[in-house]
């Protein structure tokens, strides 16, 4: 019974992940029933394929053992190995959608959902659940799968748009080979569980990185600006009182996706509500994760006015958020830039140590 809650559970908390993901495929968004497919038919192949590898490894005498840190390593080597492998199979589903760096990471997400899923309740079924740390390990691991793996989602992307070599791919499966088993090794044992925080909040970190470079060097990615202001003259709604001019009259609405933002006719500024304009930073900044600090920094000596990035401003009482269309926009621009330049510089970056192996 607890078994089944538990696989439950990780089931919603890998569904979240990916859900949460999407959220940040901005540009244009994968088609639901691709990833169901590649989640489905990825997962089973994937544990396949290491169910396979894995019986080669005992046949040539190498026995994976919790207690022995060391054989752990094969593990992280296997897994990946397998959804990797398991997302070149998904091609035949996937080739047409794969029209941007974001579709490789998830995709590759969605392998990596299904391994994980499939693996738990393996895992659930065949462990008495004695020791709570095996509780533990069902809850965190479907996301840290997807963390792990989701490197290997942007090579493959460039491997098979001819943007990197096959030494990209193998150096991305050995990155994430590598965090697995130190993920695997720091788990099998209680003492570590502190340790095991921080590769957690790493994987999470590692994650919003690499989703913040592929959003930001996306080919249908555009300025904040430019594409406000190509909706000419949009339709009167019920206005956000304006933070500038105290304005209240209904305002011309535009809509992006998930963004509603509006314009003051009487002094030009741009409104939106908070949580719109952290998704417009998530958007045309290419920012991604937690903004809290950031903007904790930046509103310091301030009461009711937040800034979440520069080139804006929060109200926290009234909930609106305040932006000159132009000021704001280049910001973003900025931003972007600097996450991808940030990112390209990253010693784990696999473009880059791939150069550097390659001498040019
Ligand atoms: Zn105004």
């Amino acid at each position: 019974m607890l078994e089944s809650i538990l696989v439950a559970l990780s089931f919603g908390i890998g569904l979240l992940v990916v859900q949460h993901l999407r959220r940040f495929d901005l540009h244009e968004q994968e088609p639901f029933g691709a990833m169901a497919a590649v989640a489905l038919c990825g997962g089973i192949l994937s544990i396949l394929i290491s169910f396979f590898l894995y019986r080669m490894l005992h046949a040539n005498g190498i026995h994976i053992r919790a207690g022995i840190p060391s054989t752990l390593i094969f593990v992280g080597l296997v897994e990946e190995a397998a959804k990797l492998a398991a997302l070149f199979f998904c091609l035949p589903i996937i080739r047409r959608e794969m029209d941007e760096p974001t579709d490789g990471l998830i995709y590759m997400a969605c392998v990596a959902l299904g391994f994980s899923l499939i693996e738990n309740w393996f895992y659930a079924t065949t462990h008495p659940l004695q020791t709570g740390l095996i509780a533990i390990r069902l809850v965190i691991c479907t996301p840290m799968h997807i963390a792990f793996s989701i490197i290997m989602g942007l090579a493959f992307f460039w491997t098979m748009r001819f943007k990197g070599g096959w030494g990209v791919l193998l150096l991305a499966y050995l990155f994430a080979s590598a965090y697995h088993a130190l993920y695997d090794i720091l788990a099998s044992q209680w003492i570590l569980l502190p340790a095991l925080y921080l590769v957690v909040k790493g994987g999470y970190l590692w994650m919003y990185r690499l989703l913040g470079y592929t959003a930001a060097i996306s080919p249908f990615r555009r300025p904040l600006a430019e594409t406000l202001l190509e909706d000419g003259r949009p339709a009167l709604e019920e206005g956000l009182e304006c933070l500038d001019c105290g304005n209240r009259a209904p305002k011309p609405t535009s809509r992006r996706g998930r963004i509603r933002v509006q314009r003051c006719e009487a002094c030009g500024a741009y409104l939106c509500s908070p949580s719109d304009l952290a998704q417009i930073v998530h958007q045309y900044g290419s920012l991604f994760g937690s903004l809290k600090r950031r903007s904790r920094r930046l509103s310091r000596h301030r009461k009711n006015l937040w800034v979440l990035v520069d080139g804006n401003r929060i109200d926290r009482k009234k909930q609106v958020a305040c932006f000159r269309l132009d000021e704001f926009s280049d910001v973003l621009e900025k931003l972007s830039q600097e996450v991808r330049k940030r990112t390209e510089r990253a010693w784990w970056f696999p473009l880059r140590v791939e150069h550097q192996l390659g001498g040019d």
